[in-house]
């Protein structure tokens, strides 16, 4: 292959490449668009079969997956074959609120999701706030901890594991970093926007339904025992 892309070093937008799987090409140059503004180098695919064929040649830093895509593959498929030996990030880019909860409440690794019609400019910030994250987790991170939150429930922040009564429980990376969160401010009442600051980063623009579903999803998993409560008017409190 020609393409000897020279790695890019921190700063977002230049030369790092996006895949943009998107059937509309409305949306798609749209995208496209936003990302050559930033200093992105952006490539897209119209169905899954092609997305696969672009990620597996331009090694994507990050994916924009649309997920009603024409032919065998829709936008899911294609992010559990890229699962399947990638922890590249994605973005889904969702038509419809069920489709929220299904790429929520799936164990498909989805990084975030913005919903249709979403500006390009909310799209964009979401863009730099996923990539300065991989950063981040590349590095050398702080001080692990292991937390007893009772009821046979313990979270390993080392591991990024839970376990209840030893069984571990996969969390997708932000329930995990939901569970840590509230950990760490265990017994205090937080609202909404303070977990999607302290979680999602203060330049996420999601909504408040974002912590909702995740909340959901840390009892379905950690059980009844877990002592997570919702506080009227407020938010959530670990206690
Ligand atoms: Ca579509």
């Amino acid at each position: 292959m020609s393409d000897t892309t020279t790695e890019p070093s921190t700063a977002a937008g230049t030369e790092t490449v996006v895949v943009i799987v998107e059937d509309d090409p409305n949306i798609a140059d749209l995208v496209e668009l936003y990302l050559r503004r930033d200093g992105f180098r952006p490539f897209q695919a119209g169905n899954g079969a092609r997305a696969l064929e672009v990620i597996a040649e331009r090694q994507p830093k990050l994916i924009l997956l649309d997920i009603g895509l024409p032919g065998d593959l829709d936008g899911l498929d294609v992010c559990r074959s890229v699962r399947a030996t990638s922890n590249v990030p994605i973005i889904f880019l969702t038509a419809r609120d069920d489709e929220v909860d299904r790429v929520l409440g799936l164990e498909l690794g989805a990084d975030d999701y913005v919903t249709k019609p979403f500006s390009p400019r909310e799209l964009m910030a979401r863009v730099k706030a996923i990539l300065r994250r991989a950063e981040g987790l590349a590095e050398p991170t702080a001080a692990p901890s292991v937390v007893d939150l009772g009821a046979g429930i313990v979270i390993n922040g080392a591991r990024r594991e839970a376990t209840v009564d030893d069984d571990p429980v996969p969390l997708a990376t932000r329930e995990f970093d939901l569970a840590m969160f509230l950990a760490e401010h265990r017994g205090l009442a937080l609202s909404r926007r303070q977990l999607l600051d302290g979680v999602w980063g203060a330049d996420w623009i999601g909504d408040d339904r974002t912590v909702d579903v995740h909340v959901r999803q840390l009892r379905k998993k950690l059980g009844d025992g877990l002592q997570l409560e919702t506080v009227w008017g407020v938010g959530y409190r670990l206690d």
